[in-house]
Formats: C-alpha cells, sequence, structure tokens
C-alpha cells in the first residue's frame, strides 16, 4: 500500500500547455488530487520562456506566438495571466530581396515586378499563374493550386524540404495551406481575432496555472521514476503516444531542431532585424529561420537574442511529421488507446497531431469536460474520491 504521500487521483505526465490545463480542471472544478510532472526541469513544455545569461527573455524552444478565435480558450488562459498586444509578422529572404509572409500583394509585386493597383487585379494575377488541381493531395498542390510554380519555388519547395526532410510533394496539404495567400497588403502572419502575448511570459502563466492547493509539482522527473511507486487510478499522457505502448508497433517520426543562439549589443533598446522572424527559404542555408526575441515580448534591453533554427531528426520530438503513412500508424496506437480507459491521451504529441497553443488548450479543456461527463462527475463539485474507471 503506497504512502499518502504516494497516493494521487490523477497523475499527468507533462507539463505543457496539454498538462497544464488538464490539471488545472481537475483540481479545480473536480477536487482530485492531482500529482503533475515532467521529464525537463521546467515547466511550460516547448512553450517555455526565460531569461538567457545576458537577462533577455528568450523562448527556450523557438518563438511561440499566441494567437486563437476561440473565447474559451483566452477566458481560460486569462485566469494566469495579463495580456500584450502583439502582432507577429515574417519577412522572407529571397534572391537577395526581403518580402512579407504570408504572400501577400506586395510580395507577389516585390518578385514578380509588377503593379497590381486593387485585391481584384492580385487576384486575376494569382489565378493566371495557379496551376489548377481537381483534389488538393498534398502540400505542393496546396500551393501551386493558388499561386502557381515559380511562387511555390521561391517560397516553399527549399523551406519545406529542409524543415521536413521530406519534399512539400510527401506531406499533408494541410502542412503549407496554415499559411494563407492574401490579394491585399494584410503583411500580418496570422488572421486570428486574439493575438497576444502572455504579459509575463508563458512560464509565470503556467506557473499560476499549476499553483493550487489540489497539485502537486515534480520536476525533472520521468514517468518511469514515479509509476511503481505513485498510485493513481487516473492518468493524463502529453507525451508521444509510441513512447506510451513502449513503441510496440513501431516508432512515429518527429521532426525536431537544434536552435544555435547569438546575442548582440543593442545599445539604446535597438533591434537588429526589422521584424520578429526572417525565414530563409534558399536550400542551401542551412537554417530555416532566425528569431530575435524582444519584438515578440516587448522587452527594451541593451542587448538581443537572435535564435537561428536548423531542423534534424534528432532531438526532442517537436513536430508529429503529417503524412498518410504515419497517420496509419497512429491510428494503430489509438485502436490500443481506446482499450485503456485509465489514460487520456491528449495534447500534440500524444494525439499525433500539428495543433497549435490554442487547439491544445481547447482540445484538453473538452477532453476533460467528456472524461468527467463519462465518469458522473459534476463539474466544481470538490468530490474527493475519483470512482472507479466503468
Ligand atoms: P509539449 O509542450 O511538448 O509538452 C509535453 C511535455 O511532456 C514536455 O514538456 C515533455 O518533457 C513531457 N514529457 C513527455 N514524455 C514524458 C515522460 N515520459 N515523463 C515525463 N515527462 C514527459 N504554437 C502556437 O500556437 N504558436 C506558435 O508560434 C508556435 N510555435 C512553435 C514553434 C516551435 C519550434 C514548436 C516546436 C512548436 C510551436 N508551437 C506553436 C506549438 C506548441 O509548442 C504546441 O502546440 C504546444 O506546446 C503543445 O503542448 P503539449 O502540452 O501538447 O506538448
Ligand atoms: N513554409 C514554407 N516557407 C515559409 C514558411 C512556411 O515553405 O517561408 C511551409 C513549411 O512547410 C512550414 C509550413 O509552411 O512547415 C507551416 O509554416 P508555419 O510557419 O506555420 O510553421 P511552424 O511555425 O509550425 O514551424
Amino acid at each position: 500500500m503506497p504512502s499518502p504521500e504516494h497516493r494521487f487521483d490523477v497523475l499527468v505526465v507533462g507539463a505543457g500547455f496539454a498538462g497544464g490545463v488538464c490539471a488545472r480542471r481537475m483540481a479545480e472544478d473536480y477536487g482530485l488530487r492531482v500529482l503533475v510532472i515532467d521529464r525537463r526541469p521546467h515547466v511550460a513544455g516547448n512553450a517555455h520562456d526565460a531569461p538567457d545569461e545576458h537577462g533577455v527573455l528568450i523562448h527556450t524552444y523557438g518563438p511561440h506566438i499566441f494567437h486563437t478565435n476561440a473565447g474559451k480558450v483566452t477566458d481560460f488562459l486569462s485566469r494566469f495571466t495579463e495580456w500584450l498586444p502583439y502582432e507577429h509578422r515574417v519577412w522572407a529572404e529571397v534572391d537577395g530581396r526581403i518580402v512579407p509572409l504570408p504572400i501577400n500583394r506586395r510580395t507577389i509585386q516585390a518578385l514578380h515586378g509588377v503593379e497590381l493597383g486593387t485585391e481584384e487585379e492580385t487576384a486575376a494575377y494569382l489565378a493566371s499563374l495557379a496551376e489548377p488541381r481537381a483534389t488538393l493531395q498534398n502540400s505542393e498542390d496546396s500551393v501551386v493550386a493558388k499561386v502557381g510554380r515559380d511562387l511555390y519555388e521561391r517560397l516553399f519547395r527549399g523551406y519545406t524540404r529542409k524543415q521536413w526532410a521530406l519534399d512539400p510533394s510527401e506531406l499533408h496539404a494541410q502542412v503549407t495551406a496554415r499559411l494563407p495567400v492574401r490579394f491585399n497588403d494584410d503583411d500580418r502572419y496570422f488572421g486570428d481575432s486574439f493575438q497576444q502575448m502572455p504579459a509575463a511570459g508563458f512560464t509565470t502563466m503556467f506557473e499560476r496555472m499549476l499553483d493550487h492547493p489540489n497539485i502537486e509539482l515534480r520536476l525533472g522527473t520521468e514517468y518511469e521514476d514515479v509509476r511503481a511507486e505513485v498510485e493513481a487510478a487516473q492518468i493524463v499522457w502529453t507525451g508521444p503516444i509510441d513512447e506510451f505502448f513502449g513503441y510496440r508497433l513501431g516508432r512515429l517520426p518527429y521532426r525536431s531542431l537544434h536552435f544555435e543562439r547569438e546575442t548582440r549589443a543593442t545599445p539604446g533598446g535597438r533591434l537588429v532585424q526589422p521584424v520578429a522572424v526572417i525565414n530563409y527559404p534558399n536550400e542551401r542555408i542551412p537554417y530555416t529561420r532566425v528569431t530575435e526575441f524582444r519584438h515578440l515580448t516587448g522587452q527594451v534591453h541593451d542587448f538581443s537574442t537572435l535564435t537561428y533554427e536548423y531542423p534534424t531528426a534528432e532531438g526532442d520530438p517537436y513536430y508529429p511529421i503529417p503524412r498518410p503513412e504515419n497517420r496509419e500508424l497512429y491510428h494503430r496506437y489509438e485502436a490500443l488507446a481506446a482499450e485503456r480507459d485509465d489514460v487520456l491521451f491528449v495534447g500534440r504529441l500524444a494525439r499525433y497531431q500539428y495543433l497549435n497553443m490554442d487547439q491544445v488548450v481547447a482540445q484538453a479543456l473538452v477532453a476533460v469536460e467528456r472524461w468527467a461527463a463519462a465518469r458522473g462527475l459534476a463539474g466544481a463539485l470538490a468530490e474527493r474520491t475519483l470512482p472507479e474507471a466503468a
């Protein structure tokens, strides 16, 4: 019989968005005693931020920009953070020029040397370049069907081949379709109604989310470290689903990144780049993008830190790779997961989906609601004991 300090209602594996939201909801709304663990020495998962050795607030795992159209998501997160308005802008370096992304009227004018007076003219010009496709089978189709081959080759092919080590024709159509095509001059990277950053950073937001009397947090802790000693009727698993099942059906592939950082003196608080992120679609340049964090955080400082992203196959699992054979393998793992009433699989790695932060929050909120409903738990009831799974 485990001693009381090893007894919990729920064990949450992973202190990122999926784990953080599930833990808070289960602890607060259902009065359950929750242990949250993460193998990393910090909370916030891939959204972690912290000051570097120069005091510049950086995002440890690459730039994270919060944007959403889901009011339920901002309502939930706003309990743990104030917000700082921020509209993200990304420029791409192409053949010695800097052009805005996603493709808009100015991108086309700069790369094709044409004058496009109105949105209608821009739409008609793109239609003259587009290669129509009956169905969008892959990420090449998604782009050439809208903007034609030249813009595809100059902006998408090289970047995608570097990022995924696959040709766009081998990737799901939705990957490149994440970027819209605009006929006007709107040069914001995202079109969502809510575009703001947590004012004191993501990590602070997570510290507040996990600060609850029913939640205990153990960092630097592997699932394997606790599974024998901790007793919990329910597990929330937010790590890779294939890892949970001991890779018994084979490994799901993930894409990783290697980050190289550079800090420059910026007296008077000036900035190095004109915008937060510059993309480098050229395949001869080994990195994909360079981020200057102070654009994102609004911090004024005499130093500025930039991160170069080098895609790799090795390292932490950052990106599930959206292609049909991977989805098929995932579905086989999902069938195993369906047999485990005692484990709730939530988040980008546990569901093997290329999700943004707000989508993970929304998924976690729904997952907990459904899980509680299936067990007849009433919200905010503060029941202390978890009934046996049916
Ligand atoms: P994670 O954040 O990966 O959290 C899972 C946690 O589980 C990890 O901390 C891991 O250490 C822990 N864990 C796993 N297995 C174990 C184990 N066995 N034992 C203990 N701990 C374990 N989204 C946006 O909305 N906007 C952006 O601008 C954006 N930019 C991104 C940039 C990059 C480079 C990347 C990689 C992602 C970006 N995202 C962005 C996506 C965002 O990071 C994810 O949607 C979100 O962080 C996923 O949260 P999660 O909880 O599902 O997973
Ligand atoms: N993409 C590209 N060129 C760019 C930007 C994006 O080819 O300059 C493609 C690439 O395949 C990338 C996908 O579009 O993986 C989605 O881009 P996004 O910026 O959403 O990627 P993320 O921020 O998730 O890494």
